[in-house]
């Protein structure tokens, strides 16, 4: 979508910091970090959101991607968080799907 933030973060057109890619997937940093380290991860291919997904396989290429992000930013042992805000009460101001690589320090719960 050639309006769609994420979109354009795909095809260069807006600066990332990026971290890992695949032929499907992008992890980059988050501009506005809510841990020492907080990656998103997205698909190439533009899905509005988790509730707009259709595709099981994509989906669990993306929570492995997530994985294997963590695992390279040094998280696995101290552990992390994966959050998929969806729609408005789940707080998603981007609408492209995307995965919220946190880790780096202690999280709390519940969210708020
Ligand atoms: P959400 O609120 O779950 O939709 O997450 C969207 C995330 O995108 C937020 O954490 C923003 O800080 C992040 N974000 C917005 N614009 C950019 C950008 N240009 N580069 C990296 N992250 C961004």
């Amino acid at each position: 979508m050639s309006d769609c933030l994420f979109c354009r973060i795909i095809k260069g057109e807006i600066p990332s910091t990026k971290v890992a890619e695949s032929s499907t997937i992008l992890a980059f940093r988050d501009v506005n970090p809510q841990a020492p380290t907080h990656v998103l991860v997205i698909p190439r291919v533009h899905v509005a959101s988790l509730a707009a997904a259709d595709n099981p396989v994509m989906l669990g290429d993306l929570l492995s991607f997530a994985a294997s992000v963590a695992k390279s930013e040094g998280l696995e042992d101290s552990g992390y968080r994966v959050v998929a805000n969806t729609g408005g009460d789940g707080g998603q101001t981007v609408d492209h799907l995307h995965l919220h690589v946190l880790g780096g320090r202690r999280m709390t719960w519940p969210p708020g």
